[in-house]
């Protein structure tokens, strides 16, 4: 059987970091000497995105990946991108976002240790990537540490240990010992592939916290260049409703024109019908986000403002479960 094709882009990130900074042309060099045995798992080609600390990835990044996974989809099995771990889950988020009906994998890996290093990560996790790329699994996903997690749905939980993510709510989408397990719950496409790459970094996210005071809320929210804003309510999405109301300058907000998507932070299920004080949120015109985390929040929040012009679309589009990342 002829060996399966699998593009591999990086972006920059730990994995790759010797000398400093590492040139673009090198690291497919480095590539091929530390970790020969991708050759057998796959014809790889490899392909210097960027090659930066993944603090300094953002939309135009995501754009990149994005096109350029678009464009060659149909010339490889799957995708492997080399990613800093501190913005990987934003980045995969925006991947599972932009590229709609997706029909082979998108592995996003990177390491806690240098490709160089001693007892390094990176080694695994690479080999484990591009297996999971020659995979029936069409979907963004994380691999650390022996575990593929739902891209959308995983957040970076360690910077010592070598499983440095997480996906609270949901089982791994793979696991990888003896044989690479492929879980049921993976999603199969449901439309026709497609990808829009648009993203407007015109949000910003808010992080609730007892006793905030409402008039310093309402100055930031007043920013004449904020389009959306996701926030970090309490427990399943309530707001303090007392002495320093929050619900009231909120829905100042939403009328005019401020689309509010409430996320969680723990990895619950947010309902804005549950308590009173959840329920005033709901009323003030927030957007309950499901299971979203702050980092699939943020990316689906630019992608519906820059996607979908219409507001009550656009509603529709921030309820709705895409990519796994609500329900
Ligand atoms: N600061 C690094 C980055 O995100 C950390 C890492 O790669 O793990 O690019």
């Amino acid at each position: 059987m002829p060996k399966k094709r699998v593009l591999l882009l990086h972006t920059g990130g730990t994995l790759g970091m010797i000398g400093s900074p590492l040139e673009p042309g090198l690291f497919s060099q480095v590539l091929g000497d530390k970790v020969p045995e991708l050759a057998q798992i796959a014809q790889v080609d490899t392909r210097i995105v960027c090659n930066l600390d993944s603090s300094d990835l953002g939309p135009e990044e995501w754009q990149a990946l994005a096109t350029t996974i678009a464009d060659s989809r149909t010339s490889y099995d799957g995708f492997v991108v080399v990613h800093g771990t501190d913005t990987m889950a934003y980045t995969a988020s925006a991947l599972a976002f932009a590229l709609r009906g997706l029909d082979r994998p998108v592995v996003l890996t990177g390491a806690q240790r240098p490709l160089a290093a001693l007892r390094t990560d990176a080694r695994r996790n690479l080999t484990d990537a591009v297996e999971l790329a020659t995979c029936d699994i069409p979907e963004v996903g994380i691999c650390f540490d022996g575990l593929l997690l739902r891209g959308c749905r995983a957040a970076k939980s360690d910077a010592r240990h070598y499983r440095a993510f997480e996906s609270p709510g949901i089982e791994p989408i793979a696991k990888l010992g003896f044989d690479v397990d492929v879980a049921d719950h993976v999603r199969r496409p449901r439309e026709a592939f497609s990808c829009d790459p648009r993203f407007d970094a015109g949000i910003a996210v808010l992080h609730i916290t007892p006793g905030l005071d409402p008039l310093v809320l309402e100055r930031m929210l007043d920013d004449a260049e904020l389009r959306g804003l996701v926030l970090i309510a309490f427990g399943v999405g309530t707001v303090p409703t007392g002495r320093r109301p929050i619900a009231p300058v909120i829905k100042k907000a939403v009328d005019r024109g401020v689309d509010v998507l409430v996320a969680t932070s723990w990895g619950g299920i947010v309902d804005l019908g549950l308590y009173k004080n959840s329920l005033l949120l709901r009323d003030a015109g927030a957007i309950a986000g499901g299971k979203m985390r702050v980092e699939a929040a943020v990316a689906k929040l630019m992608h519906a403002l820059a996607t979908v012009p219409d507001r009550d679309e656009r509603r529709r589009y921030l309820e709705t479960d895409v990519a796994g990342e609500r329900d």
